[in-house]
């Protein structure tokens, strides 16, 4: 069977065809600056050359026929029709409290996707507009709903209770959520396997650290608690998001600088985390290489970064009463050796051990801890593309 899978970003859209037959890819690719000037549609088909296309992109779902176009294409095609597609599967951001798991769409589903939008403003309504133009699209095709916040639905009511007054918990479900579910999930799991552990007897805390961080704690396979919340904001500092901060300082900030409350949003969400910092880039290669040139504000930046997490981490080890396996993902935590040196000299005292040839390496799947080491460290490479293509072709061969 093959599976296409989607992630529709506020202007953007990922895609890639599997063959589930060997879960290889055929084709990936993205389209860029949807509904702006300037929209992009960059295609790889598996064994023929990358293709480029300008055009405009009012839409997700100009966006969509786009990339089918581009899959059942002549020269730079995978397939020859587009029925070939079995089955497609979307990232969708927000499922609230309805759905802990990926679900087939159907009427009900879309109207959840829908109640969602004051909780994903960006995200949900992109997601909703890719479902239904794949429904129009590929007729009779099923679409898999895969969401984000699902994984962390395990959660007990005392790590997403905020301590606030409760009817806005009543009126409007305000409570922690999470986010990067579908990697947290994946990484977990893997770690579990990798690491030899049983399932029903293990403690992994995963560091999804990229452009956007969080962290979670998985006990017996399932999340106990995470670090991103209502929405991504909170938790780690990250590339321009701020993480954990009193929420004081916006009214400060807006006050001084006669800003309302949606502009100081904008400022904690784009304009802060390590571009703030440090006033010189969002990306972490960029940081170290001006720390590295003396710039004292970008090595602050990864100071900050690192102790979030080493702080994150060891709060999760006090809330699992122990922890067997610490995952390393995403951008940072697979290519990042130094922030991951950095975060794991906090853990001495707990008898963690780095084994720093492991960790000055690239590759799969591997330990950077030595034999030793009290607490086994893994770095797992995340593939939440995968996750969802395999999710899909599980419910869709129930
Ligand atoms: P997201 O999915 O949140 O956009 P990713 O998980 O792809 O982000 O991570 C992207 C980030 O990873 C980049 O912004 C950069 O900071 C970091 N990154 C990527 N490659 C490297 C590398 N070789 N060394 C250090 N950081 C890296």
């Amino acid at each position: 069977m093959k599976i296409l899978v989607l992630n529709c970003g506020s202007s953007s859209l990922k895609y890639q065809l599997f063959d589930m037959e060997n879960e290889e890819v055929l084709a990936k690719g993205l389209c860029e600056r949807i509904g702006a000037e300037g929209s992009v549609l960059t295609h790889k088909p598996e064994g023929k050359e990358k293709y480029v296309k300008e055009a405009p992109m009012p839409d997700h779902s100009t966006a969509v026929q786009m990339v089918l176009d581009a899959l059942v294409d002549s020269d730079h095609g995978v397939i020859s029709h587009i029925d070939e597609i079995g089955a497609v599967g979307h990232r969708v951001l927000h499922a609230g409290q309805k759905y802990s798991a990926s679900i087939i769409v159907n009427d009900d589903v879309k109207k959840v996707v829908r109640e969602c939008f004051d909780l994903g403003p960006l995200h949900n309504p992109a997601n909703l507009i890719g479902i239904e133009a794949c429904e129009k699209a590929i007729p009779g095709k099923p679409n898999v709903a895969v969401f984000d916040t699902a994984f962390h639905q395990t959660m007990p009511e005392k790590a997403y209770m905020y301590a606030i007054p409760y009817e806005y918990y009543e009126k409007y479900a305000i409570r922690k959520y999470g986010f990067h579910g579908t990697s947290h999930a994946f990484v977990s799991a893997r770690a579990i396997e990798f690491a030899g552990l049983n399932p029903d007897n293990s403690k992994v805390i995963v560091c999804h650290l990229g452009n956007g961080s969080s962290i979670s704690a998985v006990v017996n396979g399932k999340c106990i608690d995470t670090s991103m919340g209502l929405t991504p904001l909170e938790g780690l500092a990250m590339g321009t998001r701020s993480g954990d901060i009193d929420p004081a300082v916006a009214q400060f900030i807006a006050n001084k600088e006669n800003k309302d409350i949606n502009e100081m949003l904008n400022i904690l969400n784009k304009k802060s985390g390590m571009l703030g910092l440090s006033g010189v880039s969002s990306d972490f290669r960029d940081l170290w290489s001006a720390a590295e040139k003396g710039n004292e504000r970008a090595k602050m930046a990864l100071d900050v970064f690192c102790y979030r997490v080493a702080k994150y981490i060891g709060s999760y080890i006090t809330a699992m009463n122990g922890v067997d396996v610490i995952a390393f993902t995403a951008g940072v935590g697979e290519n990042d050796h130094d922030v991951r040196k950095n975060v794991l000299s906090y853990f001495g005292y707990l008898g963690v051990e780095l084994d720093e040839e492991a960790n000055n390496k690239r590759g799969e799947d591997r330990y950077i801890s030595t034999p030793n080491s009290k607490i086994k460290v893994v770095v797992i490479p995340t593939n939440e593309e995968l996750k969802i293509a395999r999710e899909t072709k599980e419910l869709v061969e129930k």
